[in-house]
């Protein structure tokens, strides 16, 4: 077999859980079928349109060339006053690296502090990408369980089934992907706390911070004694609806920052000179039309946070922040339609998908097995129809 001969980290790399979805959409959609999907992770807003005209001038004035290999002075400026005024956190320009998005930064961080036989906590349900990261750089992942019932927050006690003497590091993800559960600041402190007396790095992942509806951000970093061992990880994906720009930073030590921007600019160069100049201004001009963007996802998320309890079987808390539900399914686990069983999250996913004709994520992709994700970056009118059929399906199980 030809894989044989490949790195054992590429064969121990699970590939994207949301493709195999991704893929039978598109077949029956090929079909002439209409699929609405719930399993997008990202906006379905436009870049704003004063961020696209900054592009257009960086290449205009001839901005096309190689910059430093951690992005340029001027844009890490524009982090830094960002990072004041919304986070009330101190950081001076060394300390920031600019990278092809939050990903990205995640990459240069594992690649930069951790190796073979170091452990890295990761909280249960997490964002399918940090295992495959943290394998990346040869630690392992250990998982330490949030409840639903506890509305995904954590304690210290869970925090310390996690740590041995291998434990190097914590990453934490605020609002979260995929339960939408914003950490509360008795949450964060016992992971300072942790952090603090077994000297772990804590990552603190803040991408989806400018989308919280109830509740409030609080950034990790701002704890007493947390700065020094706390990396901000940043994108302009979410917040600017900036995914394809590839855009996005981390703020460390300057130490940390020089270190990984010796890495990046070995791995890639530098970030693209032109999505530098657009998130420049992305970070500098009023974010005013995040009103309206958050109104929106509001308005979807109450509906289909609703119209889910409203099915048997199915209770969905309500998330917080970022843009996606996350309803625990698995009193349907066991039942049938005519021959089809469901015994796991992802025959619900498959039935889904030929009954109703909608793509959700199954939980297992994240850790939480009892439980699928529904993206609300979709429009209200595609919404209510999905669910609609998401009903009828349910419906018919027996
Ligand atoms: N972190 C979380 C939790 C995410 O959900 C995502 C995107 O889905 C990212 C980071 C990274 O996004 P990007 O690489 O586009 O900046």
């Amino acid at each position: 077999k030809l894989e044989m001969s490949f790195a054992k980290r590429i064969n121990a790399l699970q590939p994207s859980a949301t493709m195999a979805v991704i893929e039978a959409a598109a077949r029956l959609r090929e079909q002439g079928i209409d699929v609405i999907s719930f399993g997008a992770g990202e906006p379905d807003f436009d870049t704003p349109d004063h961020v696209i005209a900054a592009a257009n001038k960086a290449l205009a004035d001839g901005h096309t060339r190689y910059t430093a290999g951690s992005g340029t002075t001027s844009l890490k400026q524009a982090v830094v006053n960002k990072l004041k005024k919304d986070n009330g956190l101190d950081y001076e320009a060394n300390q920031i690296v600019i990278s092809n998005g939050g990903k990205h930064s995640l990459f240069n961080i594992m690649m930069t502090l951790f190796e073979e036989g170091d452990e890295v906590i990761l909280l249960t349900p997490y964002w399918v990408t940090y295992p495959e990261v943290v394998k990346l750089s040869g630690a392992d992942p250990v998982y330490v369980e949030t409840r639903e019932e506890d509305g995904f927050q954590v304690n210290s006690e869970q925090l310390l089934q996690g740590v041995t003497r291998k434990t190097k590091g914590i990453i934490v993800n605020t609002p979260s992907n995929p339960s939408g559960a914003v950490l509360n600041r008795e949450s964060l402190q016992a992971i300072v706390d942790v952090a603090i007396s077994n000297d772990l790095w804590l990552i603190s992942d803040e991408c989806y911070e400018a989308l919280v509806y109830d509740g409030e951000h609080i950034s990790l970093a701002g704890f007493d004694g947390a700065y020094e061992k706390t990396i901000t990880v940043q994108t302009m994906s979410k917040a600017f609806a900036m995914t394809g720009w590839r855009m996005g930073y981390s703020a460390s030590s300057k130490e940390l920052a020089t270190a990984m921007g010796k890495f990046q600019g070995q791995a890639t160069g530098c970030p693209n000179s032109i999505a530098q100049f657009a998130s420049e201004t992305a970070l500098t001009v009023p974010p005013v039309f995040l009103d309206d963007w958050r109104a929106q996802f509001l308005g979807r998320r109450n509906y289909m946070v609703k119209a889910l309890n409203e099915m048997t079987g199915i209770t969905c808390l309500m998330p917080e922040g970022a843009f996606y539900a996350f309803p625990k399914v698995s009193s349907l686990f066991g039942k049938k339609a005519g021959d089809v069983e469901i015994k796991n999250d992802m025959d619900l996913t498959k039935y889904l998908l030929d009954e109703a004709h909608i793509t959700v994520v199954p939980g297992s992709a994240f850790g939480a097995s009892e439980h699928v994700r529904l993206s609300y970056a979709t429009s209200l009118d595609a919404i209510k129809t999905g669910l609609g059929r998401f009903a009828d399906a349910v419906a018919k199980l027996n």
